[in-house]
């Protein structure tokens, strides 16, 4: 797959929020040699920084506003990834309960989506990538090489995340988690703007009885079982 010198190859890997996507993307990077994008935490960021300027966030304008001075830049080196706003670095500041819960409400605005879809093309310009998201494989990389969209019952995916917080002072109970994915799912799916849906050529993994070495292993073999056939090549924009 990497004898194509003037082309790169990239993994698009989609799914519903706590489904196991950051993980196993980051650890099919670390694998492949592939670099590791992880779109959410751009979104995120740009909500962090509404949080931080203490912008009305039902204001669309201002929400839109915002983004002509929010200074977000993303480093990507192999499996990691570093986000900044401004000259700080954020990747742990963008992971509390009221960044995802503004995250999912402002990347329904249309002009967040087309800002935050350019960079992300062209950061992977030119390199091998793994691109985890919510519209990776139907809107942002609709040609990329593989396509996979995961899912996991609600009740698992709280239980992940309950696990995740609690490392991190969680006051939240499990049954809070649970609301607050099943909400954010629902208005990832609804909003107009690139909806949370799997591409139509996306394989689907519900990883709800799987570990996540299973879950990296499903994905490695079916992703080296590809490869041994006749290699697409992602030509990109
Ligand atoms: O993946 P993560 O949970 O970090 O994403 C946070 C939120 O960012 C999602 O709930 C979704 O609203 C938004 N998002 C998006 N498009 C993406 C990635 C994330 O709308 N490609």
């Amino acid at each position: 797959m990497k004898n194509f010198e003037d082309k790169w190859h990239l993994i698009a890997i989609d799914g519903v929020a706590a489904s196991g996507k950051s993980t196993t993307a980051k650890r099919l990077a670390g694998e492949l040699g592939y670099n590791y994008l992880d779109t959410g935490a751009m979104y995120r960021t740009v909500a962090l920084n509404l949080i931080q300027n203490g912008t009305d966030n039902d204001d669309n304008y201002a929400v839109i506003s915002s983004l002509e001075t929010a200074y977000i830049k993303v480093e990507c080196k192999n499996d990691q990834m570093e986000i900044y706003l401004g000259d700080e670095e954020v990747s742990g500041k963008i992971r509390t309960n009221e960044v995802s819960k503004l995250t999912s409400q402002i990347s329904a605005i249309p002009e967040v989506r087309k800002k935050m879809v350019e960079l992300q093309r062209e950061l992977v310009k030119g390199k091998d990538f793994i691109v985890e998201g919510r519209d990776i494989g139907t809107v942002v990389f609709p040609d990329a090489d593989m396509k996979f969209f995961l899912t996991a019952s609600v009740e698992v995916r709280a239980k992940r995340r309950y696990a995740d917080l609690k490392e991190n002072e969680n006051s939240k109970t499990l049954d809070e988690i649970e609301k607050e994915i099943e909400e954010r799912d629902l208005r990832d799916s609804t909003r107009a703007a690139s909806p949370l849906v799997s591409a139509k050529d996306a394989i689907e993994v519900d990883t709800t009885d799987m570990t996540v070495n299973e879950q990296v292993k499903h994905l490695t073999r079916i992703i080296h079982t590809d490869m041994r056939k006749e290699p697409q090549v992602y030509a990109g924009e």
